[in-house]
């Protein structure tokens, strides 16, 4: 069974990353969007939010699953018999990033290969850093985020004022 783990903070899920997953369902026999809460980073939705808006991202893809873990991704990625990361790719940025990150995580795991997907022009200028300050500033993230998380995101603007 070929599965892939799609690791990141998803804060907030995004239609770039709808996308590589969606993309990535044919590729793998199961991807598992895996959220890592060790990272220094403050989030603004909480761990429970996270994965309950990707639940709700991806209810129409089944061999998606959603889960949070903790340490690091190739321990995450062994324990779940995967031996796929998959990354999404936006610029020549991303990779710069993420070359560094795939070499360090093969030298600590020899049978694990990190895939990367280009995501496509209409997705490239998306990130999860400038939707947050979308939604933070009361913005509607139609077009920016799946739509089936657009009224989850709304109540939580509403609870904020
Ligand atoms: P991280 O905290 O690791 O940056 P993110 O949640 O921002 O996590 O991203 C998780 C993965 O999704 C990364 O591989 C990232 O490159 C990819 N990604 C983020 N935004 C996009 C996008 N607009 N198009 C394609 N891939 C994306």
């Amino acid at each position: 069974m070929r599965k892939a783990i799609f690791p990141g903070s998803f804060d907030p899920p995004t239609l770039g990353h709808t996308e590589i997953v969606a993309r990535a369902t044919a590729l793998f026999d199961e991807v598992i969007v895996a959220i890592g809460t060790n990272s220094a980073k403050n989030s603004f939705f909480t761990l429970d939010e996270r994965l309950e808006l990707l639940k709700r991202s991806f209810a129409h893809l089944p061999t998606v699953r959603v889960q949070a873990y903790e340490g690091l991704t190739v321990d995450f990625a062994r324990a779940q018999g995967a031996h796929f990361l998959l990354r999404g790719l936006r610029t020549g940025q991303d990779l710069d990033y993420e070359r560094p990150i795939a070499l360090i995580n093969r030298h600590m795991d020899d049978r694990l290969e990190t895939i990367f997907l280009i995501t496509s022009g209409a997705h490239s200028h998306i990130s999860s850093t400038l939707v947050r300050e979308v939604i933070r500033y009361g913005h509607d993230a139609v077009g920016l985020v799946p739509d089936e998380i657009l009224e989850m995101i709304r109540a939580k603007q509403a609870g904020a004022k």
